[in-house]
């Protein structure tokens, strides 16, 4: 494995993987540019050292066909002014477009293939595929964090192609350093919040939490499935009624470990699941018939903030309520707020899933929490402990 800090790109062709999945509106605009910002460090490290880059990834979900709605020619004016420079684009990743684009690329200047998965033998995979991409390049770097859980052609399986020139790009450096911080070199008290709708997705991260923090934070939908739990009337909360015993286990395990497991005491309710119903604040053992929690309220607000704000490790993933709704945004923005001024008081904040990232970049505090991870599903998988594909690939 090789550092990108070090390895010298001079005349070399990069073949990188990013990740260019961004949300484009009807008319092919770009909504959220993030993903293209974040693969710009390596792109120009590459450049700057005196090599060419040829970029590769997916985008959406096509069905292993060509979709022009998913063609990558529509990231081209934005990726170009990023860079600062015309970048080429050849209309297919592999055979002779693509041979020829990279054959003629000359120092300095980048390439962007089409979509990847236009082919399903990305998704499954395939060595044949990933060897004609390898060809295109002499040197692979895998910068895509998002799909370094998955074990596709341009992912992983390249990688055995590139055996003394392969690495890391900075998004996947990054990420790993974040996550390194949290659950190997983490400060005490550490904190983790989690939020969201549903255990079920989350299980196996709070199991993994339990052996590792001080307190563990529970708001958003999933909590009312802990109320239930105890033995609560959560009315038309939502509720994982397959998911009561795991919940009681959880209870009794964070017991077991001493780990400090808070619940919210109350809930801001609403009669149905809409931003235009009133609104009352209740104790969450206690929501009445025909009514349901949407947000955290504000003894758990306080109750979350005071100990968010003690911490020095803070690892938070899922909103504490249905925070796309004006109405049920408070829970979210003041739990956002307080890992905010923790993380000004010196702790380490990792932001981690799309939603909280979301939640983070909707309220502000882009710049005041130590890491937003780029990675939704990807990131839940490194942090239960998992071994991804992208990671191993690159490693080995
Ligand atoms: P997840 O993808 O599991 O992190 O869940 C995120 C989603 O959970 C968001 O879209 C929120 O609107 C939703 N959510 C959070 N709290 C609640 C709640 N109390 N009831 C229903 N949905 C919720």
């Amino acid at each position: 494995m090789q550092n990108i800090s070090t390895y010298n790109f001079k005349n070399k062709k990069a073949i990188i993987r990013v990740d260019f999945n961004v949300p484009l509106n009807e008319l092919f605009q770009i909504t959220d540019e993030t993903r293209i910002d974040a693969a710009i460090p390596t792109i120009k490290k590459v450049l700057s050292e005196g090599g060419s880059v040829v970029l590769m990834s997916h985008l959406g979900r096509p069905k292993g066909s060509a979709e022009e709605k998913y063609s990558l020619k529509h990231l081209l004016p934005s990726l170009s002014e990023k860079i600062g420079l015309q970048v080429k684009f050849a209309a297919d990743c592999i055979n002779e477009p693509a041979q020829q684009a990279a054959d003629s690329l000359k120092v300095g200047e980048v390439l962007l293939l089409e979509n990847l998965r236009f082919y399903n033998e990305e998704t499954s995979g395939d060595a044949s595929f990933a060897k004609k991409l390898a060809d295109l390049a002499d040197v692979y770097i895998n910068d895509a964090f998002g799909t370094a859980h998955r074990a596709h052609a341009s992912t992983a399986i390249i990688a055995s192609y590139f055996p003394n020139d392969k690495m890391f790009g900075y998004v996947i450096e990054n990420e790993l350093e974040a996550v390194k911080k949290v659950i190997e070199k983490n400060e005490r008290p550490f904190t983790a919040i989690m939020g969201g709708a549903k255990i079920s997705d989350k299980i196996l991260l709070i199991e993994k939490m339990l052996d590792k923090v001080d307190h563990l934070i529970i708001g958003g939908g999933m909590s009312y499935t802990f109320f239930k739990a105890l033995g609560g009337e959560v009315g038309s909360s939502l509720v994982e009624e397959d998911k009561l015993n795991l919940a009681k286990t959880i209870l009794e395990l964070a017991k077991e470990k001493q780990v400090n497991l808070l619940l919210p005491t109350d809930s801001i309710i609403a009669p149905s699941f809409s931003n235009e119903v009133e609104t009352q604040t209740a104790e969450n053992t206690s929501i009445e018939k025909g009514w349901m929690g949407l947000d955290i309220g504000p003894h758990a607000i306080e109750d979350f903030s005071n100990v968010i704000k003690k911490s020095k490790t803070i690892m938070w993933n899922g909103p504490m309520g249905v925070f796309e709704m004006s109405n049920f945004e408070n829970g979210t923005k003041k739990i956002a707020e307080a890992i905010a001024e923790a993380t000004k008081a010196g702790a380490y904040s990792l932001i981690g899933g799309g939603d909280s990232a979301a939640a983070i970049t909707k309220f502000g505090f882009t710049e005041k929490v130590s890491y937003i991870s780029t990675g939704g599903g990807a990131l839940l998988e490194f942090l239960e402990g998992k071994v991804l594909p992208g990671i191993k690939a690159i490693q080995d």
